[in-house]
């Protein structure tokens, strides 16, 4: 079924599973683990949303799409609520079940640069989380004149409800309430990007495991990471390897084959399909 799996590695991995005292998993955006458990940036999902959006301006994927520069916020918000929608409220993906079925039991936690909360809906304990780059579900102001964010659910979906040729009505677009200027997604784009008291606490829970577990049998377990942002997770993860000798690194990322030499013998790359190497386990 799955020919061109690498068997010995897959069986190493689960040994370094079930072994360790704690395992530390990076997942990556973008090109990385939810694109892997099945998110469509293009192809059918695109033009079954945002077809208007080739017709009138040329683009063939949603994130192209997105740094779009609308010419009113009603059309801006016509397109962004959808966005968000499509990637941040809809069902769990069985990439990130499975995953929560092999950790559920161990001591684990879990930075991520992802933004789609699809660790949150497979049951992973908010407690051992880290999503360093925001979240889609939130809101924030775009000034921002305060350290807050808000679950925005409700009025994406009635942005969505009510829109009229894309556009959203004037009401609805998202104010501050305290500045009252415009809303905007809780992403770390620029240096505007709020870190409210859930970031802030979770990255002292992520310090604290790391710190607990830094001499012992550690497993860092890097799914789909790639080179956009390797200071977060990559660069850290062979560094924390290279310190604890009883440590062990292992990547898993389709045309991923680099290791620094310092921790080659502790380490494993595999390079296939995440959801091959998930499934193979079962
Ligand atoms: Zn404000």
């Amino acid at each position: 079924m799955y020919p061109n799996i690498n068997l010995p590695k897959i069986k190493q991995l689960t040994n370094l599973i079930n072994d360790s005292t704690a395992i530390i998993i990076g997942a990556g955006a973008g090109a990385g683990l939810s694109t892997a458990a099945g998110f469509e940036y293009d192809g059918k999902t695109f033009f079954n949303n945002f077809k208007y959006m080739y017709d009138k301006y040329g683009y063939q994927d949603m994130y192209s799409a997105s740094f779009h520069n609308f010419s009113s916020s009603i059309e801006k918000w016509g397109y962004y609520s959808k966005f968000i929608y499509l990637n941040r409220y809809q069902e769990v993906k069985p990439l990130y079940q499975k995953l929560y079925q092999i950790m559920k039991d161990k001591n684990y936690f879990i930075i991520t640069t992802n933004v789609d909360h699809q660790f949150q809906k497979a049951s992973f304990s908010k407690n051992r989380l880290f999503y360093t780059q925001g979240d889609y579900g939130l809101f924030q102001c775009s000034i921002p004149c305060h350290n807050k964010t808000y679950d925005n659910e409700q009025q994406i979906k009635e942005m969505i409800d009510k829109q009229i040729d894309h556009k959203i009505p004037h009401n609805l677009i998202p104010r501050c309430p305290i500045c009252h200027n415009e809303m905007v997604p809780n992403l770390r784009s620029d240096e505007r990007f709020v870190e409210d008291e859930g970031w802030h606490k979770s990255a002292l829970n992520y310090q604290k495991f790391l710190k607990e577990n830094e001499s012992k049998k550690v497993l860092f377990l890097e799914l789909g990471v790639g080179y956009n942002t390797p200071s977060i997770i990559k660069y850290p993860f062979w560094q924390m390897t290279k310190l604890n000798p009883l440590s062990h690194y292992v990547c898993i990322n389709k045309n991923e084959t680099y290791i620094p030499k310092e921790i080659k013998d502790r380490s494993i790359i595999i390079n296939e399909d995440i959801n091959d190497v998930i499934n193979i386990r079962f």
